[in-house]
C-alpha cells in the first residue's frame, strides 16, 4: 500500500473538473484497509472513500486523504430452487456485476444496467433506475466502521433505504468504509416494466438504432439479459457519456411534495408532470407523496440545452449538467446554484443536488 501526496484527481471524477487531494491511496485488500487505519496520513486527515467518481463534484482541492476501493471478487454463497445469494466485493464495477448475474439467468437487478461506478456504492445513495433500486435485492452491506477499525455487518433495515438515500449518505456519513455487499437475486423469472419508455422500448425497438435487436421486431423477454441489453440501448441514447462529456448522471434529485402542496401548484401549472409514490420510513409505507420529475422543472425555466462557458445543460435531459471541458468544480456548482434559485422563483419549489458535493 503506498500513499501519494499531492495526487491529481482529474481522472477519477467523470465531471472531470480538476482537483487534487494531499494524500491518496488504492486499497486492494482487507489487510491494506488495515494498515491503512494505522498511518498518520489517515488518522489525522479528512477522509473521502472513492469509487469509480460518477456521483461526485469536486469543488475545490481535497485537503485530505481519498481512498480507492479496489476491494475485487466476486462470489456465490448459496443457493436454493427459487434464489441465489451472490456476495461482491466493493471496488468491483457495478454493471460488471449486473452482467454476473444476468449472464448466470438470474432476476433483480437487470433495470439497473449501465449505471456507471462500483458496488461499494451503490448503497450509498440506494442506486435506483427503470423502476428498481438496489434495497429491492440487497440481503446486506458490510463496511469498515473507521473510528474503531472494525468491521460492521448492516441488514437491509439498518442501511435505512430511502429515495436516493441511505444512513451513509446520513448519519453514517464518511463514518464507514462499504467493503462488500450481499443481493438475494431470482431464479423465477421477475420482469419489471413499469416505466413506460422500457415497455415502449420492447414493443418498437427499432426506434432506438442503437439496439442489436433494432430490426423493428417486439422484443420477447426470454431472460433478464434481454431486459438489460434494452436498458443499456435506452441509457445510451438517452445519457451522455462521461468519457466523452463530463458528467454525473442527475445533477438534482426528483422532488417530493405533499398531495395538497401538489393541487395548489397544479392549478398554477395545470401541465405540471407527477407520480404518486408510497413513501417508505424504515421499510414501513406510510403515506402517499407526489413525485415531480425535477427534470421537467428545470426545463420550464429554460435551462435545457443552454451553455454557460465551460459547463451546460445537457440538451436532451436537463437533470444533466455537463462539462464541455476544462471547467473548474466552482463553475459546475455556480451553475447548479442559478438552477436552484430559478426553479425556487418560479415554482417555490427546493432542488436538492443528487451528486455528493466534496468542500
Ligand atoms: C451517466 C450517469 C448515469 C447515472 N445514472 C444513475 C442512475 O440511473 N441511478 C442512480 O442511482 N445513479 C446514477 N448515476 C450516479 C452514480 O453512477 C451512482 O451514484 C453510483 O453508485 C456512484 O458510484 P461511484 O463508485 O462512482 O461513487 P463515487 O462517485 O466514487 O462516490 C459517491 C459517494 O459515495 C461515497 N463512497 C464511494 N465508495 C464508498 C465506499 N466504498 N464506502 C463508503 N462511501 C463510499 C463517496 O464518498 C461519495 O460520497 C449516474 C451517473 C452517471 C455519470
Amino acid at each position: 500500500m503506498k500513499i501519494y501526496k499531492n495526487y491529481d484527481l482529474s481522472k477519477l471524477n467523470t465531471f472531470g473538473v480538476s482537483a487534487n487531494a494531499k494524500f491518496f491511496v488504492e486499497i486492494e485488500n482487507e489487510v491494506d484497509l488495515k494498515e491503512l487505519f494505522d498511518a498518520p496520513e489517515f488518522l489525522n486527515s479528512q477522509k473521502l472513500f472513492l469509487g469509480g467518481g460518477s456521483n461526485v463534484l469536486f469543488t475545490k482541492d481535497f485537503d485530505g486523504i481519498v481512498v480507492l476501493n479496489k476491494l475485487k471478487g466476486i462470489k456465490i454463497l448459496k443457493e436454493d430452487s427459487e434464489t441465489v445469494t451472490i456476495r461482491s466485493m466493493g471496488g468491483e464495477m457495478w454493471h460488471d456485476l449486473v452482467t454476473f448475474v444476468v449472464g448466470r439467468g438470474l432476476w433483480g437487478i437487470e433495470n439497473l444496467s449501465l449505471i456507471p461506478g462500483t458496488v461499494g456504492a451503490a448503497p450509498m445513495q440506494n442506486i435506483g433506475a427503470y423502476g428498481v433500486e438496489l434495497k429491492d435485492v440487497l440481503e446486506n452491506v458490510e463496511a469498515f466502521d473507521i473510528g474503531t477499525g472494525e468491521k460492521k455487518i448492516f441488514n437491509r433495515k439498518e442501511c435505512e433505504f430511502g429515495y436516493r438515500d441511505s444512513v451513509f449518505k446520513g448519519k453514517f456519513k464518511g463514518k464507514y468504509f462499504i467493503t462488500a455487499i450481499t443481493l438475494i437475486l431470482s431464479k423465477i423469472p421477475k420482469p419489471n416494466l413499469s416505466y413506460k419508455i422500457l415497455s415502449e422500448f420492447l414493443e418498437k425497438p427499432a426506434r432506438n438504432a442503437s439496439h442489436s435487436d433494432a430490426g423493428g421486431n417486439k422484443i420477447e423477454i426470454k431472460s433478464s439479459k434481454d431486459i438489460s441489453d434494452a436498458i443499456s440501448a435506452i441509457r445510451k441514447s438517452k445519457l451522455p457519456d462521461p468519457k466523452k462529456l463530463g458528467n454525473a448522471g442527475s445533477f438534482f434529485k426528483n422532488v417530493f411534495v405533499e398531495p395538497a402542496e401538489f393541487k395548489k401548484l397544479q392549478k398554477l401549472f395545470p401541465e405540471i408532470p407527477y407520480f404518486e409514490e408510497e413513501n417508505e420510513k424504515n421499510g414501513s409505507k406510510a403515506s402517499v407523496l407526489i413525485k415531480i420529475p425535477a427534470g421537467w422543472l428545470i426545463e420550464q425555466c429554460g435551462w435545457k440545452g443552454k451553455r454557460l462557458g465551460n459547463v451546460g445543460v445537457h440538451e436532451k435531459q436537463a437533470l444533466v449538467l455537463v462539462n464541455y471541458g476544462g471547467a473548474r468544480g466552482e463553475e459546475v456548482m455556480a451553475l447548479a446554484n442559478k438552477i436552484i434559485a430559478d426553479v425556487k422563483e418560479k415554482f417555490d419549489l427546493e432542488l436538492t443536488p443528487e451528486v455528493n458535493l466534496i468542500r
